[in-house]
């Protein structure tokens, strides 16, 4: 790698492209390493999980994404330690990279709030191996359904989503719209209308960064489309037949989707460096980590501290995008004996959509769209954020397939988990 200074990245997601990107022109060597080959755009994963759209659609071979850079290495690898005195990040091989720069942009995992059998039990989305295995399990329980139809008055077709922010409103949203539209064409012999959508939320309004009005809207929407919502209410307790709430009511299913929120990724605990009570690594204003002079943290693994008050920038991919780009100009300024920057986020706005048509999109300074130019706006800005030509075009025609046909997509079981062949 020559004597430039060698700047890694732990994490190929919103984050951690967006630091790579910004290193294009510095006269530094990058590795940027990552579990898996490939990048995931995790706010399409529910159409995924409800067979609107397939799995490679929205994911990305990271080393594709790198053609043109010639001073990045894709490597692919799972970090399990950093040895600080050394500089040098160690890997579930055994093998060790050594840095000057270090950018931890490991992202966040599903948390269960201590829930009994919820993780057990419970459907998480943060993976593409998760929306594939919650797609599985939905039209099992249709396969189960049309096979014993006395199933149905076992709950075989409730399905509880827990959770009531942006995830757990897209994903009961698209599921409705998917049995009414899809599965009842799908399955005549069984009674599809008799399928349940609960979703659960503890709060007592639904989508909780959003003004009352989107809240409203996105309830209103969401009633009216046979999603049953239930506000003030908490799943105490999941099993692999019924979730029980904190009422002591009992609901018979045998899917729980659990978008209740996120976790920072728990090595960044494991890493010994200080975080907040949520996990998430201390960072100061610059991004650099509390007590360390070349390892940076961002995303959503990081608490970036806001502009006012005590509170940290929330886990949004907008965040991750713009502290990635900080970043890469930060360790160009030290390349260049200058001082670091305060990182300063610019809030573009938060959408979130409920279904066909439908959707709520709020832009600074107080722009409130809600229903179908909201709906359009959040699929013009999903697909220019989507990596790669291929699968916005890809993205581009099954949504335009499925806006004509009011058809849906890979209705299939795909079950990966055959022994690999030596
Ligand atoms: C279902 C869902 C829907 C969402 N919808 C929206 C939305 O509509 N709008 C929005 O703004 N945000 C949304 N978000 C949040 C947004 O996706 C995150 O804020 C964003 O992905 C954070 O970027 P990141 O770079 O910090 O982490 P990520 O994008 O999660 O990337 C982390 C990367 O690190 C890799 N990694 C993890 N551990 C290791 C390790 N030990 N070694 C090597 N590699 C590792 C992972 O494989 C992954 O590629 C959604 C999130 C989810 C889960």
């Amino acid at each position: 790698m020559g004597v430039r200074p060698h700047v890694v990245i732990v994490g190929a997601g919103f984050g951690g492209l967006a630091v790579a990107r910004g290193l294009d022109k510095l006269p530094v060597d990058v590795t940027l390493i990552d579990r898996q080959n490939y990048t995931t755009f995790q706010p399409l994963l529910y159409q995924v999980a409800t067979a609107g759209l397939n799995d490679a659609d929205v994911a990305h071979p990271v080393r594709g994404l790198f053609h043109r850079q010639h001073n990045l290495h894709v490597r692919k690898g799972e970090v399990v330690g950093v040895d600080w005195d050394r500089q040098v990040v160690r890997l579930a091989d055994d093998r060790e990279v050594a840095y000057d720069h270090l950018v931890l942009a490991m992202g966040a995992v599903a948390t269960w709030f201590g829930v009994p059998g919820a993780d057990e039990h419970g459907h998480p989305l943060y993976t593409l191996s998760d929306a594939v295995t919650l797609r599985n399990h939905i039209i099992e329980r249709f396969e189960a359904a049309d096979a014993s139809p006395d199933l149905v008055d076992e709950g075989e077709l409730n399905f509880v989503v827990v959770g009531g922010g942006p995830t757990g409103v897209e994903t009961a949203g698209a599921m409705a719209e998917l049995f009414a539209r899809v599965f009842r064409q799908d399955y005549p012999t069984i009674p599809v209308s008799r399928a349940r959508v609960v979703l659960v939320e503890a709060r007592d309004a639904l989508l909780a960064p959003f003004s009352k009005a989107s809240q409203q809207a996105a309830l209103d929407t969401l009633r009216s489309r046979q999603v049953e919502v239930r506000l003030n209410a908490a799943v105490d307790d999941v099993t692999a037949d019924h979730v029980r709430f904190a009422d002591g009511e009992t609901l018979s299913t045998k899917t729980v989707i659990w978008a209740a929120g996120v976790t920072a990724n728990p090595l960044a605990r494991a890493l010994d460096l200080a975080t907040t009570r949520s996990g998430r690594i201390e960072v100061g204003r610059d991004l650099l980590v509390s007590g360390h002079q070349n390892v940076w943290a961002i995303g959503d693994v990081a608490a970036a501290p806001a502009r006012k008050g005590d509170a940290a920038l929330p886990q949004l991919a907008p965040v991750a995008m713009q502290a990635g780009a900080h970043v890469a100009r930060q360790i160009g300024r030290l390349l260049e004996a200058k001082p670091t920057q305060p990182f300063h986020f610019r809030d573009k706005g938060t959408m979130a959509t409920i279904g066909r048509r439908s959707a709520v999109a709020e832009l600074p300074p107080r722009i409130h769209l809600k229903g179908t130019i909201a709906w359009f706006a959040w699929l013009g800005l999903h697909l220019l954020y989507l990596a790669g030509l291929r699968n916005r075009l890809s993205v581009l025609l099954n949504w335009f397939w499925a806006y004509v046909t009011w058809d849906r997509g890979p209705r299939i079981i795909l079950h990966l988990d055959a022994e690999p062949k030596d």
